[in-house]
């Protein structure tokens, strides 16, 4: 992918510190980045890309961090640079992501008034409405399963 100038322009001006921006770029590159537990590797980027960004930390934290380190998240936490990309582009062909993990639960309902019986998933043991006649049943049985955030089939549901 490519980031452009303006989109780094952006994330500085937009960040009160040096965190929120390496979050920001990495929100950037990694669409899925709230299902994402860790990363190993890191990003590469084109040299002009690479480059930009580190000018942009140590602005920013000359400006808004005099006292720590110039820079110091970016390197820890940096895209690294590649020359052979293009000059804006980005490649995370490098790096492994560990997904985050939920635990569902697969709820089982018999309605007592009706006797019509379904099963959901939700984020919690919780009651469901009847689909019949809408009563709130507890459920009679739960197992937990463990899903992928990304699929993002189970709904999250109050207790009542
Ligand atoms: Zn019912």
């Amino acid at each position: 992918m490519i980031i452009t100038k303006e989109e780094v322009e952006r994330i500085f001006a937009s960040s009160s510190h040096q965190a929120e921006a390496v979050e920001a770029l990495y929100r950037m590159v990694f669409p899925d980045y709230n299902d994402i537990l860790k990363f190993q590797g890191f990003p590469e980027a084109g040299e002009r890309l690479s480059r930009l960004i580190w000018d942009k930390f140590f602005e920013f934290d000359h400006t808004h961090h005099p006292e720590v380190m110039a820079g110091g998240r970016w390197m820890n936490n940096g895209f690294s640079t590649n020359k052979e990309l293009g000059e804006w582009e980005v490649d995370i062909l490098k790096v492994k992501k560990a997904m985050k993990e939920r635990v569902f639960f697969r709820n089982f309902y018999q309605c007592p008034y009706d006797g019509a019986k379904w099963h959901d998933e939700w984020t919690c043991m919780c009651n469901d409405r009847c689909p019949v006649c809408d009563a709130e049943i507890e459920p009679y049985e739960s197992e937990e399963i463990i899903s992928p955030s990304t699929t993002d089939q189970a709904r999250s549901k109050a207790h009542n």
